[in-house]
């Protein structure tokens, strides 16, 4: 079966001070059995990261698709694991709205990931005009075509983020989000076959708090969360690990 992830991503925030919420974070997740937790701080803290709590498994939130060469500003993937990293998020809505990410460069980068022996979490999800519009449902399965890879196996995990629920403190409601995993995991199973869709865990993530993890968990198919705002203190992130 699959294990449950909660997975906290920091986004530009936090420092080498903050890295303190770690020890009460990992402590947490090692009482959570059954879970798995990894926090995905900024590039810059990686390295520290892992060395303070090294069971805590530690991600990064972007890399480039290839190796080594003329990226000025970029990060590959073999960098992130010699940095420490098991995880890395590729298409977050935010990079993909503001750094023009495409399905086809966020497929590129989660092969990229895979290649280097990274965890890769795609993230998908519809915006609040797309939904008014019916097109939820259309859109997360046109992005899940364009910016899965075919290879990863259990390392490969989707994360469902409406985008108009990111940071917002609304969330959809738990029957739309039980209808929308049951889409993705139908077309992972088209994508992958039934054996492999059947081990890739869908993350929901958009305002999950400490107040609603436990009934967004329940809901079938939802294989844990990505975590923003709550994550970066353990007082709101380990509520979210109990409830798991
Ligand atoms: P949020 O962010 O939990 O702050 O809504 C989630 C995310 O963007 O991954």
């Amino acid at each position: 079966m699959r294990r449950r992830l909660i997975a906290g991503n920091w986004k530009m925030n936090g420092s080498r001070e903050s890295l303190a919420e770690l020890d009460g974070i990992a402590a947490a997740a090692a009482q959570a059995e059954g879970v798995d937790v990894a926090i995905c701080p900024p590039f810059t803290l990686i390295e520290r990261a892992t060395a303070r709590v090294p069971a805590l498994p530690i991600g990064a939130q972007d890399c480039h698709a290839v190796d080594k060469g003329a990226h000025t500003g970029c990060v590959s993937a073999g960098m992130l694991v010699e940095a420490g990293a098991q995880i890395v998020i590729v298409g977050h809505s935010e990079r993909r709205a503001a750094q023009h990410e495409s399905d086809a460069a966020v497929k590129a980068k989660a092969e990229g990931a895979i290649a280097a022996g990274l965890t890769v979490i795609v993230c998908i999800g519809e915006t609040e005009a797309q939904r008014d519009a019916g097109e939820a449902q259309i859109v997360v399965t046109g992005q899940m075509r364009g910016s899965l890879p075919v290879a990863g196996g259990d390392r490969l995990i989707v994360a469902y983020e409406p985008v108009w629920a990111i940071g917002t403190g609304l969330i959809p409601s738990l029957a739309d989000v039980g209808a929308m995993h049951r889409v993705i995991r139908g077309v992972l199973i088209e994508l992958l076959g039934a054996e492999r869709a059947a081990t890739v865990r869908i993350l929901y993530g958009g305002s999950m708090t400490g107040d609603n993890a436990a009934d967004l968990l329940a809901i079938p198919d939802v294989d844990g969360g990505l975590v923003g705002g709550a994550s970066l203190k353990a007082a709101t992130f380990v509520p979210i690990i109990a409830a798991a």
